[in-house]
């Protein structure tokens, strides 16, 4: 794997765990701009997280909320496993 890919991955894991600072940077969205797939990665875990926090629970049906947070689970995972390399 690509260093900076690997870099890069790490940095997903912190915005999963909710450090968006230390997730958002430039050198982050340079690499982005020329990675397409780190691009399709982090989109992916965007999009999750956002589902997750935006969706008011009330609005949510059970087996819906326990499917997002499956999936996070999965990609926090995923993210853990490419890190290991
Ligand atoms: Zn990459």
């Amino acid at each position: 794997m690509n260093p900076r890919c690997r870099e890069l991955l790490k940095r997903c894991s912190a915005y999963l765990e909710g450090d968006m600072e230390s997730a958002c940077c430039k050198e982050m969205e340079e690499h982005l701009k020329s990675c397409p797939r780190c691009r399709a990665m982090l989109t992916e875990v965007k999009w999750t997280i956002e589902l997750c926090h935006k969706t008011p629970a009330a609005e949510v049906p059970p087996e819906v909320s326990a499917a997002m947070h499956a999936r996070l689970r999965e990609e926090r995972q995923a993210l853990k496993a490419a890190e290991a390399g």
